[in-house]
């Protein structure tokens, strides 16, 4: 099969994925084996690709995967050849420490991602583990469905943990992927919403799909903050977030890694009050499969901008950029 493959860790500038011809996969016990047509592209694939995450190298990327079911392996039950399943960033847990029994497999330390400790969708096939693949509602497009299972699902879980509730002020800090879905769901739960970000295209996108001011991130907004989530892969923001918040509120921090440090902050200014900073870690099965039927619900549609796996490298720089609008999905050849 065709696969882009990344074999050390480099600048992305420096293109270091490989189009490679590889082996097909085969499915082990309680296996499936997924045709892959989309595979959505998120900021920890450019952290796998820089070093500040450690991919089991070589390594296939992706973690947004949209596919059919094409082979099983001995002893699946749940799903059937030519299902349309989503494959996301919890590939697999134990399943048996104290956070895999008390549904934090998040936390879990042997947990394993997809497209890090085993290959992902940008690929023309991968396997999973039947547990950790879920049916995609009708209603999304291959493309549509990608962005969902990462920047849909953590941005569900971010929205669960900031605690927001009907009525209160929510600000957004960075308006890529994750942000784009985290806004329609927080309106649809009756939320108000202030998106921070430079880019003035994703201020328009902003407005558009409903927030009720966007401007810049040392901006103040015309209302403080009862919770704020910074998708933004900056230390800066830090500070700024903290000082659009009201007393006693949450700040949850979305990303895996920041590209450059937290500033050092002033207690008394900018944490004092009861204000909380909370850190979000991957994601569990449960958010996935909530977020799915949720999205497919309310609904949500993503704005994607597609992609040819080919292109990979340069789809990656331009979301480095911060020049996506929407989610950036790459569509796989067969
Ligand atoms: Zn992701
Ligand atoms: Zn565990």
């Amino acid at each position: 099969m065709k696969a882009m493959i990344l074999k050390e860790t480099m600048p992305i500038e420096k293109e270091p994925l490989q189009w490679v011809d590889v082996p097909t996969p085969s499915p082990g016990p309680k296996e499936i084996l997924v045709k892959v047509s989309a595979c959505g592209m998120c900021h920890t694939e450019i952290d796998e690709i820089e070093g500040r995450l450690q991919p089991n190298l070589p390594i296939i990327l992706g973690h947004e995967i949209v596919g059919k079911v094409e082979g099983l392996g001995p002893g699946v039950t749940k799903f059937a050849q030519g299902d349309r399943v989503g494959i996301a960033w919890i590939n697999s847990a134990c399943g048996k420490c104290q956070f895999c029994k008390n549904g934090n497999e998040n936390l879990c330390s042997e947990f394993k991602g997809t497209g890090c400790h085993a290959h992902g969708g940008y690929a023309q096939y991968t396997v999973v583990s039947e547990d950790f693949a879920y049916l995609i509602p009708q209603r999304f497009s291959d493309s549509e469905a990608a962005p969902l299972l990462c920047a849909g699902a953590i941005g569900y879980r971010d929205l669960r943990l900031s605690g927001i509730k009907r009525g209160q002020t929510l600000g957004l800090f960075g308006f890529g992927a994750s942000a784009h879905i985290v806004v329609q769901m927080a309106i649809h739960l009756g939320c108000e919403v202030f998106v921070f970000t430079r880019s003035e295209e994703h201020r328009t996108l902003a407005r558009k799909l409903g927030a009720s001011w966007a401007g810049g991130p040392e901006d103040e907004a015309p209302k403080k903050l009862y919770c704020a989530i910074d998708f933004t892969p900056v230390g800066e923001t830090v500070p700024h977030a903290l000082r659009a918040l009201e007393k006693g509120g949450r700040l949850v921090m979305a990303v895996i890694r920041k590209r450059n440090p937290i500033p050092p902050m002033d207690y008394a200014q900018l944490l004092w009050d009861e204000k909380e900073i909370k850190s979000v870690a991957n994601i569990t099965r449960k958010d996935a499969q909530e977020f799915l039927s949720l999205a497919a619900e309310i609904p949500i549609i993503p704005e994607v901008q597609e992609f040819r796996l080919e292109e990979a490298n340069q789809a990656l720089i331009l979301l480095k950029q911060g020049k996506i609008q929407g989610a950036g999905v790459l569509r796989i050849p067969h």
